[in-house]
């Protein structure tokens, strides 16, 4: 299918496409890769009047260490995010991920932003927003924002961003020393949407955990934490039967939905193996 019309106004400066925005009454959406807004067009999903492309706007992109935690440009590239050594080195968990997400063409070229502004339930990075308690900088005619990613998504592909708003940047705090990760993902195909997928991150100090960390997607509207799993497990010394404890319970209070990729049923039986695994792993129980 071919997309409905609609004008088009490729910004030259971050100004510019706020502007463009603000004077739409709401009937304006922001292009960056395209990987997503493009389908929704072509399947008529989507109808708007104005598509604001933020592609050539200067200074919205790149990586940024800054004072203990990374600054990430709402127009950095899968690609690039998946290349960075600098991800590599603060964040290897998102490297790992980034691997899951899509293929080498959209990776090309879709964005952070986009990704975190579409919000699909099943997405990795907006998974990852929320295991790293990243906070997300927006710009409107009103001036900027910073959304804690635990109040940035809303729902199924609902975000807190008003429709005048851009999202510009994502902020990810460093973790501390001696924290071990792991990410779990099942996909019916290498690079489709997960059925599940599972981030965890275990701090350790002598030999107890002292923070934890766990977040699904493709269980829910939104990616999720699970607090009371995270909480029984500080202050433990992490063993095979710690995990299966902190896993039973995100089994429990999960509410994942059946559709063509699976069902609720088979979704939570994952969950449980998946969360348990993943904990075993980041606790550096099993190598
Ligand atoms: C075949 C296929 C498989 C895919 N598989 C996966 C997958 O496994 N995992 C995964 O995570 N993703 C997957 N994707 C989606 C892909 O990661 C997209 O790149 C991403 O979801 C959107 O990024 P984008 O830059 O392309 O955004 P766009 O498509 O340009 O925009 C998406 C939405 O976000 C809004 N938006 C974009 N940027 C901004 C901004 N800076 N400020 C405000 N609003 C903004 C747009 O208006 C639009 O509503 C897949 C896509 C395809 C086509």
């Amino acid at each position: 299918m071919k997309p409905p019309p609609f004008k088009y106004l490729a910004a030259r400066t971050l100004d510019e496409a706020i502007d463009a925005l603000a004077c739409s009454d709401g009937e304006a959406k922001v292009l960056a890769g395209g990987q997503s807004l493009v389908p929704m067009l072509n399947f008529r999903l989507l109808e708007p009047a104005w598509l604001v492309d933020i592609n050539r706007i200067p200074g919205l992109d790149g990586i940024q260490d800054a004072a203990g935690s990374l600054h990430i440009g709402a127009l950095t590239r899968h690609k690039t995010t998946e290349n960075a050594p600098l991800i590599a080195d603060a964040f290897p968990i998102v490297t790992a991920a980034m691997s899951h997400v899509a293929h080498f063409g959209v990776r090309n070229r879709g964005t952070i932003g986009g990704s975190l502004a579409h919000a699909d339930p099943a997405a990795e990075l907006p998974m990852l927003a929320m295991l790293l308690d990243a906070s997300i900088t927006t710009q409107s005619g009103k001036g900027k924002r910073t959304i804690a990613a635990k109040d940035f998504f809303r729902g199924s592909l609902a975000t807190a961003l008003e429709p005048t708003e851009i999202l510009t940047a994502v902020t990810l705090p460093k973790l501390p020393p001696a924290t071990g990760w792991s990410f779990e993902e099942i996909s019916r195909r290498p690079g489709d949407f997960a059925v599940a997928a599972v981030a965890v991150t275990i701090t350790q100090q002598g030999g107890r955990c002292t923070d934890a960390r766990i977040a699904l997607a493709g269980v829910g509207a939104t990616p999720i934490r699970f607090p009371q799993a995270e909480r029984t497990l500080i202050g433990q010394t992490i063993d095979a039967a710690m995990a299966n404890a902190a896993a039973a319970i995100v089994r429990d209070q999960c509410e994942p939905q059946s559709d063509l990729q699976g069902s609720a049923d088979y979704r939570r039986h994952l969950v449980g193996h998946l969360v348990a695994r993943g904990i075993d792993v980041a606790a550096g129980a099993r190598s």
